[in-house]
């Protein structure tokens, strides 16, 4: 069988959140059944939303070509956030580390577990970017093309880094 193409969003605002991500990503290319295909640039990004004077985020944006369903997908997204120290009390909160599943292959869920497209990832400069970067091409379904999201996007709060990756 064909594998999947998902893309994950990776976020770190803590404890070295550079290192955190490029951890994330050696991480996710070790995920059963997966491999990592492809690694965007690191994008340094004001907090959005959230208790107020958290720290700047690091956010990148990892593609996988993976043999797992979403959901299996999810629930090892999740136990890697654990295991690197995550500690889910404050929504938007800061964070060691944060995985979203942004995109799998064209698949739509309105399941609040598992939401696809991610619900957010058109308005998110951090997250825009970084994908456009790996796959310009991408279409976003129900939202349409994602270089015309990103000509839309009104946030130009992100800053790229060129020497960390
Ligand atoms: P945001 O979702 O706005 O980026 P967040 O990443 O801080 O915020 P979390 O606390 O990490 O939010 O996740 C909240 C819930 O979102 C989780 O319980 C998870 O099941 C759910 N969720 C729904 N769709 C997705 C998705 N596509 N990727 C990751 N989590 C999702
Ligand atoms: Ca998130
Ligand atoms: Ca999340």
């Amino acid at each position: 069988m064909q594998p999947a193409r998902a893309y994950v969003g990776i976020g770190s605002n803590l404890d070295n959140p550079i290192d955190q991500v490029q951890r994330a990503f050696r991480a996710l290319a070790d995920i059963l059944a997966t491999c990592c295909v492809a690694r965007s640039p690191l994008y340094r990004t004001a907090p959005v939303g959230g208790p107020a004077g958290q720290p700047d985020y690091i956010n990148a944006v990892a593609a996988l070509d993976t043999g797992l369903t979403p959901k299996q997908l999810l629930m090892v997204l999740q136990a890697l956030e654990l295991a690197h120290g995550r500690n889910r009390t404050v929504r938007w909160g800061a964070r060691t580390l944060d995985l979203d599943l942004l995109l799998y292959d064209q698949i739509t869920s309105d399941d609040p577990w598992l939401t696809l497209p991610h619900p957010r990832l058109h308005e998110r400069a951090f997250v825009l970017y970084p994908l456009y970067d790996i796959a310009p091409a991408l279409t976003i379904p129900g939202r349409g093309r994602l270089s015309e999201l990103l000509a839309n996007c009104s946030q130009r709060t992100v800053t790229r880094l060129d020497s960390e990756n």
